[in-house]
């Protein structure tokens, strides 16, 4: 699937409305994708013209090329900077001061974590990463062209975890899928299964959906104590699973209560 970010813009525009709570989070994010959709084409020519698209060998995180990405890190996180909350623009101006070395370090280390669990060292640190790798990532999983048979619950193409799941009509019901967090690519899963663990006993696999968001579906694991919010396109079919999870902030308020952790945060920890 090519990324479409005119679709998540128009989609943060209509949720902003719909969610005014939620409306600071999803400017900020729509800012995020007007860079990224940017950044999505330079690096596609960048690709084009240096005959670099990779042969589909090895992981999508083996075929990256970081050095294709260095020229545009400093335009990229300077546009981000007017958009950002105080402490967040003074970080990255910080990080721009750094030598191109150092900002290689940081996005191979987001690059090579692979399905690491857990808080990343610094939060800010992953995302100006992520803002930068997502496109890159996003168009190598395009191109392929015959996606692995998968039924694990890691991403077949680069080993990442799932960052939501999603549900679709299929013939005569819903099918399940899992979003990975690194490439955006769907993977099928089954639908009682604990996403982190395996568990399968229904009764250990509570779920959970707030009136406000009778599309979204929190399925949390009581054997892990993991949690992971599936979009349900079946009852709502305008929704993009990245941008209607980083709406869903009153979700997070809800696992925290309980004590369940999300397999993968978002892109804004929403
Ligand atoms: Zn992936
Ligand atoms: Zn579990």
């Amino acid at each position: 699937m090519t990324p479409n970010y005119d679709a998540r813009i128009r989609r943060a525009e209509y949720l902003s409305s719909t969610y005014p709570f939620a409306a600071e989070i999803l400017a900020f994010y729509r800012r995020i994708c007007v860079i990224q959709q940017k950044l999505s084409k330079e690096l596609h020519d960048a690709l084009d013209r240096q005959s670099r698209w990779p042969a589909a060998a090895g992981t999508l995180r083996e075929q990256m090329d970081l050095e294709l990405v260095l020229p545009f890190v400093k335009q990229a996180l300077s546009d981000v900077v007017p958009a950002s909350p105080e402490p967040l623009a003074l970080y990255i101006k910080e990080f721009l001061r750094g030598s191109p070395e150092r900002w290689a370090a940081s996005l191979e280390r987001y690059v090579t974590q692979a399905n690491a669990n857990g808080t990343p060292e610094d939060s800010r640190e992953e995302l100006l990463a992520r803002i930068l790798i997502d496109p890159y990532a996003e168009l190598l999983a395009a191109k392929q062209s015959v996606l692995p048979s998968a039924a694990g619950n890691l991403c077949p193409l680069c080993e990442g975890r799932p960052v939501t799941g999603v549900l679709r009509i299929e013939g005569d019901g819903g099918k399940r899928f899992l979003l990975c967090a690194f490439c955006g690519t769907e993977w099928e899963f089954r639908r009682i299964y604990c996403a982190f663990c395996g568990e399968s006993r229904e009764q250990s696999l509570p779920v959970f959906v707030a009136e406000k968001f009778p599309h979204i579906r929190v399925e949390a694991c009581d054997t892990c104590r993991h949690c992971i919010r599936s979009v349900d396109l079946t009852k709502d079919g305008h929704a993009i699973p990245v941008v209607d999870d980083l709406a869903a902030i009153p979700l997070a308020l809800w696992a925290e209560e309980y004590g369940y952790q999300r397999i993968q945060g978002n892109l804004l920890g929403t």
